[in-house]
């Protein structure tokens, strides 16, 4: 396990005024204050092993800062953030090689199942998923 290295929260977050949330496990990984294994790191977003993989590759790729709780709460006024996690999400999937193709989701309240509110997107792959989205 990776403890991660605390790091400066991105001026842009800064100067928006959004930041860490007390008591979220992911800004508590984020700065290093529960242990993970990252596989990558940027000035804006983090991504790690999810603790409990459903594929044999499974990575959660967060946002550094707490921006929004889900999907749900983007807007013209944070969603670059979201940009910057599928923009890593790219160069994640070239690093784990998955060249065979993978799965991105992004639970967002109630119905989907999510646990954590702090936005993330999974990253599923290293084998055939299946065409089917939903479990019925
Ligand atoms: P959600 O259900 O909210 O979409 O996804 C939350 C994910 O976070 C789950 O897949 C769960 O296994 C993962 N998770 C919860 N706690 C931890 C933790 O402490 N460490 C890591 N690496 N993953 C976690
Ligand atoms: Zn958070």
């Amino acid at each position: 396990m990776f403890t991660a290295r605390r790091t400066q929260r991105s001026k842009v977050c800064e100067d928006e005024g959004v930041g860490v949330m007390p008591d979220c496990i992911f800004c508590k990984i984020v700065n290093g204050d529960i242990p993970s294994t990252r596989v990558f790191e940027n000035e804006y977003v983090f991504a790690f092993r999810d603790i409990s993989p459903q594929a044999p590759v499974h990575i959660l790729v967060v946002p550094k800062d707490h921006i929004a709780s889900s999907i749900a709460e983007l807007s013209e006024d944070n969603s670059h953030f979201a940009a910057k996690c599928l923009e890593a999400i790219a160069i994640i999937a070239k690093n784990e090689k998955l060249s065979g193709g993978f799965r991105v989701i992004s639970n967002s309240g109630p119905d989907s199942g999510q646990t954590v509110s702090h936005l993330h997107f999974h990253i599923l792959g290293g084998k055939p998923l299946g065409a089917g989205l939903v479990n019925n």
